[in-house]
Order: C-alpha cells, then structure tokens, then sequence
C-alpha cells in the first residue's frame, strides 16, 4: 500500500495512480468544478468575481478550469484568458487556434526528429512506403 499524506487536507490515504489528494479532496474538487459549470450554464454571460461569489469557488480555480479546457469562457469573462504566445484573447485552454495550431505541429516534428534518431543504427527498420 502506498500511503501518502493529503496535499490539501493533509490526511493520510492510500494513493492510486499518484494522485496527490484524497478521495474526500478530490470529490469536493468535483462538486466544486460541477458547481461552476452549472452555475455557468444556467448564468450566460455572468463575470467571473460573480460566478466566484455565487458559488464559493475562487477564481483561481475557476481560471485553472479555463486553462485546462474544462469550461469555456462565457462572454462576461472576455479577456480574461490569453494566448500564453500571442496575448490575443480566448475562450479556454492555452493558445489560440493559430498557435495551437504551431504547437502541434512543433511538437510532431520533434516527435519525428526523435523518431529518426532511434532508429538510426537500429538493426530493425520500419519500411515506409
Ligand atoms: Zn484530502
Ligand atoms: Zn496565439
């Protein structure tokens, strides 16, 4: 058994697949995130500092939803996210379409550049046609 001390109550519990909260923790996360989804869908529109109020969750983690693509920004919170490249204004995750769009397309190439390198002096090669 792996036990670990709760990041955010600091309670011991037994961690499964690293997690580093509890399952109490992670279950009030949930309710929390359900919260702020409900209370988005049924409040088009509404500011965030309101959406925080309203309920309880600080816009710290409303913010975090945003970044992670959990939720998507309303209209009274525009502005509020950024592209982390360009600073142009978007409605969740990390960059904008264009950007995102160049960050994939860098990352495939350096998952191809790796991919060549490994198979340099490989003795088995995967023929392309
Ligand atoms: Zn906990
Ligand atoms: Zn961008």
């Amino acid at each position: 058994m792996n036990l670990k001390s709760c990041s955010k109550c600091k309670k011991l519990f037994s961690s499964v697949g690293g997690s580093l909260i509890c399952r109490e923790c992670i279950k009030l996360e949930e309710e929390e995130f359900q919260r702020v989804r409900v209370y988005l869908r049924e409040n088009r529109g509404a500011d965030i500092n309101i959406v925080s109020d309203e309920t309880g969750v600080p816009t710290k983690k409303i913010l975090k939803y945003l970044r992670e693509g959990r939720l998507e920004i309303s209209e009274g919170m525009a502005d509020i996210l950024k592209c982390e490249k360009c600073g142009v204004s978007i409605k969740s995750g990390k960059y904008c379409r264009n950007c995102s769009e160049k960050v994939s397309k860098d990352l495939s190439s350096i998952l191809i550049q790796k991919e060549e390198s490994n198979n340099s002096g490989a003795k088995m090669h995967i023929r392309r046609n």
